[in-house]
């Protein structure tokens, strides 16, 4: 059986993969939970997501397919925040995995979609479902059965005592720069360097203490032994499709639409601006075609590699377009453009710089009584290497791979 479960929470509380972590425990005594549940991050341009577009799967398989709906169907009743306005919840439990399923999330990673696609594929399927309010969370849940990953991470999310939602997270933060430490590259975005701030932990009354992102489940759990905090109540190593690009389309600088995300190539047109807030901007060309590329406030350092380029610079972007801009996440620099300054030539005896010989009559060396006709060339050298560049972990999205996840490139991560 493949349970998908999606859009129970809302910003004032609870979390799907909370709900996922108790439903889990509670499907035990009636069969085997096949490999580790899923935890999948959808296009994150999606206009009702609470936070991250996050939803989840799980593979069971068991004798009881009644008992195993009644407690599912229990579950998210009773950990749904039905109060909150964009909380429609969605189970579906289905008996296979189809690759129209499959198909379904990958159009549900890259496009946006509507409840009606979901139902209809439900129901050409007879697949069992059911959705509260709107029903909007069908689309993830779905989605996260249909999802097979070619690439994945994992992520360990460790969950708090009821009794301490809502307040504030106690974390000894010594130990979680020493886990970093410890385990990087083999798990990241624990921590920020560069801005000094640890970045794993929400600041929200959800019932999440903090997740571990990472390659290798022995790295996470060694993170996971060595951070002190308050109790865990308990936790869940999830596969999933973060730090994948899975929304990532290659796609045409003249072809794009809004709400996907693209890598793209083309041309700097125009250096970067800055408007009010510190947030940057800069045309990106391909033949007759332009995008504006923005690197908001909140990318922080990296806006510092992207005041460095200058007209002609060839990249790559990666970023999700909203509203015409694109929202860059990564570039990979292609070819940086020459910069060339003119100045008088020097002097062939002497080397000292020549004086002009007056308007339109060349540069003389008073001294050494030589003469040249023009003014020289020269390439200033750019402060900057090709390759790829990233936002720091604190604005990482989910779905974006880290760079230290491309080990055969050209890379530059940010720590
Ligand atoms: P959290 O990260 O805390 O779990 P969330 O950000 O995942 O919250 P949800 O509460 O799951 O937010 O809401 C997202 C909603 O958007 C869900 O109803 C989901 O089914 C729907 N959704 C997911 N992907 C798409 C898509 N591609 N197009 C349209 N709707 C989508």
């Amino acid at each position: 059986m493949f349970i998908g479960i999606d859009d129970t929470d809302s910003e004032r509380g609870l979390c799907t993969t909370y709900l996922c972590a108790v439903l889990m425990e509670r499907l035990r005594p009636l069969g085997d939970i096949v490999g580790r549940p899923k935890l999948i991050r959808l296009n994150p341009c999606a206009r009702f997501k609470t936070r991250g577009n996050a939803a989840i799967a799980i593979e069971l398989k068991s004798d009881h397919p009644t008992e195993v709906r009644d407690v599912a169907l229990e579950t998210v009743q009773e950990l749904s925040d039905f109060s909150g306005m964009n909380t429609n919840p969605g189970l579906v439990i289905a008996s296979q995995r189809t690759l129209q399923m499959t198909a379904f999330y990958q159009r549900a990673v890259t496009e946006i979609l509507e409840i009606k696609d979901a139902k209809k594929l439900l129901d050409e399927e007879r697949i069992w479902y059911r959705g509260f309010k709107k029903g909007r969370g069908l689309i993830g849940a779905l989605a996260a059965i249909g999802a097979v990953l070619p690439d994945f991470t994992y992520e360990l999310i460790a969950y708090r005592e009821r009794a301490r939602w809502g307040t504030l997270r106690r974390i000894d933060e010594e130990s979680v720069w020493r886990a970093d430490a410890l385990t990087y590259p083999r798990t990241w975005d624990t921590v920020d360097h560069h801005n000094n701030r640890i970045v794993f932990a929400p600041h929200s009354g959800d019932p999440v203490l903090f997740g571990i992102r990472g390659s290798d489940p022995e790295a996470i759990l060694e993170v996971f032994q060595t951070i002190k905090s308050e109790p865990v109540e308990r936790s869940v190593l999830y596969q999933t499709n973060q730090g994948t690009d899975a929304h990532i389309l290659q796609g045409l600088l003249s072809d794009v639409l809004d709400c996907q995300s693209y890598r793209l190539h083309g041309f700097v047109a125009e250096p970067a601006k800055a408007i009010a807030g510190g947030h940057l901007f800069f045309p990106l060309q391909e033949n007759e075609a332009r995008i504006n590329c923005a690197a908001f406030e909140p990318t922080k350092n990296f806006r510092t590699i992207i005041k460095q380029l200058i007209l002609g610079d060839e990249l790559e972007v990666y970023g999700s377009v909203q509203e015409g801009t694109l929202n860059l996440e990564k570039i990979n620099i292609l070819h940086l453009a020459d910069i060339v300054e003119t100045s008088a030539p020097l002097c062939p005896e002497c080397q000292r710089r020549m004086e002009s010989a007056g308007k339109g009559q060349g540069y003389r060396c008073r001294r050494c009584k030589t003469h040249a006709e023009g003014r020289v060339h020269l390439l200033r050298s750019r402060d900057l290497e090709t390759g790829y560049y990233e936002v720091p972990p604190i604005a990482r999205r989910h779905l974006s791979k880290p760079l230290v996840r491309m080990d055969s490139e050209k890379v530059h991560p940010a720590r």
